[in-house]
């Protein structure tokens, strides 16, 4: 029976982490704070919106929502995001997606100054995963990561397998994971015989958005399996593999929820931090 990548373990000592380093930057008299504008009413981003805001303010790390009307004009968007720019007390910047169709995602995105964008969605942020300089990168890919290094996975030298090419988690997860100098293979919805690149996997990760698509036959004994997916069911949330089966085949694995979905806002928080440093950097 595989050990669990416990993810809300993980988040307690980086919320820790974190907290200790706010602390240490309001005595150097610098107040983190992260700003986030919210464009319509689209539940799943008020929802988001409201649990950074939570975790913000539980680590002593000031908040700002800005809430804009669905009718809101692009132009006006962008003026916001302008001033927030410019503003010395705001140190991240996040616009929750989907924006109303009105508005350009990418005029948005490539708005935000890179050393603000928690998100990492900037093209300079995403040109730095590329090329390997620090950069903004976004939460997600970061948390398959974490997890991993911070349950004492060793990710050098092993054979990582990611299905899934999005541009949220699978696409920046390549290059994140090359950097750790693992062997990457990626898998997508036209890759055929799925199940045969699986089973080579040392490390295999989800970043699907289907329930359940990695089955027990198609994991490696011993295989670390990290899920990145959410899904919706009847009931509650789950994730791209059949969790019940391939835990007792796998060496270790992460749950959904309680994996990877526990760090993604408290490495948003950790991201502002970074923002910070890279913020001094270029003054
Ligand atoms: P996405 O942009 O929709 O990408 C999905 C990828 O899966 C695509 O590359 C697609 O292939 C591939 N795919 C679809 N069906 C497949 C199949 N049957 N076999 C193999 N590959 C298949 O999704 P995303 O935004 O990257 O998100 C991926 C998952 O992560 C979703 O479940 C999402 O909910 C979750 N997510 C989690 C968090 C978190 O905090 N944990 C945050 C963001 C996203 P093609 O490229 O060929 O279409």
């Amino acid at each position: 029976m595989a050990q669990l990548l416990d993810g809300k373990a993980v988040a307690k000592v980086l919320k820790e982490e974190i907290q200790q380093e706010i602390a240490e930057l309001k005595e150097q008299g610098v107040h983190p704070k992260l700003a986030v504008v919210l464009v319509g009413d689209d539940p799943a981003s008020v929802v988001y919106a409201k649990s950074k805001q939570r975790m913000s303010e539980g680590l002593g790390m000031a908040f700002e929502l800005f809430t804009l009307p669905s009718a809101t004009q692009e132009e006006e968007v962008l003026t916001l995001i302008e001033r927030l720019n410019q503003d010395a007390e705001t140190h991240g910047i996040m616009v929750e997606l989907p924006l109303p169709k009105h508005i350009s995602k990418e005029k948005v995105m490539a708005s935000v100054r890179p050393d603000k964008d928690v998100d990492g969605v900037h093209p300079i942020n995403r040109g730095y995963i590329l090329s390997g300089e620090e950069g903004l990168f976004p939460a997600t890919p970061q948390s398959c990561i974490e997890i991993m290094l911070r349950s004492g996975v060793q990710i050098s030298g092993k054979h990582v397998v990611i299905v899934g090419r999005g541009e949220t988690v699978g696409k920046p997860l390549v290059f994140l994971i090359l950097k750790h100098n693992a062997t990457v293979t990626i898998c997508h919805s036209k890759t055929p015989d799925l199940g045969y690149h699986t089973r080579q996997a040392d490390i295999l990760i989800a970043a699907v958005g289907r329930a359940k698509l990695v089955k027990m036959d198609m994991v490696k004994p011993g295989a670390i399996v990290v899920d990145a997916g959410i899904n919706e069911i009847p009931g509650g949330i789950c994730g791209d593999v059949d969790f019940d089966a391939v835990k007792e085949v796998a060496g270790m694995i992460s749950p959904v929820p309680g994996g990877v979905g526990s760090l993604t806002t408290v490495l948003i928080m950790k991201n502002v931090l970074k923002g910070i440093a890279l913020q001094r950097r270029y003054k």
